[in-house]
């Protein structure tokens, strides 16, 4: 099946994952998306000397299949393991958070080497005719292949197969739909003086307003400049989503002021639409063989990294061997 080119919607984990093996075993990928640069939720905010993770934290690795993938990044110096406890965990709760050096952004940033990406192309519109897709860009281009394979958070998926009139065609378009997303609120911080987060450098909190606190210069490759990261509760990030950013701001620092200890130096905030599935789908992947789609990410199994590179790796597994 040399001729068949085959498209991927999102530059995330997912995207790469699949990305990087089909193009392994010898197929035609591209990847779109819309984006600046690959990552997706796996992003670190640079603002120099300033810099924040400010998406997904860190990630475990608890399947075999995932594992080689980190072993290999492990030993090129991109991923380190960050912690295996929280402060006042139970020593048998052990288990490795894995990190990328310098960023969790160098992680996708990786996996990108030697694939063809467009970024900065934001799909508008979906075509199939003829066993060819088209994705039409809101920049005007096009392109063409003949295995779609789209990874955007699920609502994203559902809406544009929607406005290209295609989701009447999907079999189970009814259950895609069904799969809804928290949204996220981050909070970056610049402090004058350390923060009083006890080490590993991190707490998940159960205050109404803030669920995790993190000090980025407690891990790998950060400069020591005092940069926090602080995640909304899923609850309080829906409440004040048209709200203020300096309202918000100021609310979330005054219930974490302990932790914080220090004066403020900078802030900025960055609100996620769709950052975890609530209710993920209990398969790795959705494929819609008469359509040549593949519906990959983390919608699938669960909303964490690791899952939506299973997911990734999966779609590309069954793609390698449905064209044998
Ligand atoms: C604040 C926050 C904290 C998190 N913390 C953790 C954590 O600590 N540990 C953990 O394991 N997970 C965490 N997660 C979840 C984790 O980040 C995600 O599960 C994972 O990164 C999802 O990868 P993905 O490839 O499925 O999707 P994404 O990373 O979202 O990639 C999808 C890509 O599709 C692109 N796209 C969307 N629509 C279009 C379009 N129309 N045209 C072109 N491109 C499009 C987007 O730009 C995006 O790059 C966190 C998420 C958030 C938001």
């Amino acid at each position: 099946m040399p001729d068949k080119r085959i498209g991927i919607v999102g530059s995330g984990i997912a995207g790469l994952m699949c990305g990087q093996l089909l193009k392994d075993a010898g197929h035609s990928v591209f990847l779109v998306d819309k984006g600046r640069r690959a990552g997706g939720r796996m992003s670190t905010r640079n603002k120099r000397p300033w810099q924040w993770d400010h998406g997904a934290q860190y990630f475990t690795v608890r399947d075999q299949r995932f594992a080689p993938y980190i072993e290999a990044l492990n030993e090129k110096g991109v991923v380190s393991e960050w912690f295996d406890l929280f402060p006042g965990q139970a020593l048998g709760k052990k288990e490795a958070r894995y990190i990328g050096v310098n960023g969790m952004n160098v992680i996708p940033k990786h996996l990108s080497s030697g694939l063809e990406i467009h970024q900065s192309m934001n799909v508008e519109k979906l075509d199939y005719e003829n066993a060819t897709w088209q994705l039409m860009m809101e920049s005007g281009e096009v392109f063409s292949c003949q295995e779609l394979v789209l990874t955007p958070p699920l609502p994203q998926v559902v809406n544009l197969l929607e406005g290209s009139n295609l989701l009447n065609q999907i079999a189970d378009s009814k259950r895609l739909a069904s799969v809804n997303y928290e949204k996220g609120l981050s909070l970056m911080l610049v402090l004058e003086k350390p923060s009083q987060i006890p080490m590993p450098g991190c707490l998940k909190l159960e205050n109404e307003l803030v669920s995790w606190i993190a000090d980025n210069s407690k891990k790998d490759g950060f400069s020591d400049e005092y940069c926090i990261t602080v995640h909304a509760s899923p609850k309080y990030a829906d409440a004040t989503w048209n709200e203020q950013n300096s309202v918000v701001a100021n609310a979330m620092i005054e219930s974490i002021q302990p932790l914080l200890g220090s004066k403020i130096v900078d802030w900025h905030i960055h609100r996620w639409l769709y950052a975890f599935a609530k209710n993920p789908l209990k398969t790795a992947f959705y494929r819609e063989a008469n359509m040549q789609l593949t519906i990959a990410g983390d919608a699938f199994i669960s909303s964490r990294v690791e899952s939506a590179a299973l997911s990734g790796i999966s779609a590309a597994e069954s793609l390698i061997q449905s064209f044998k």
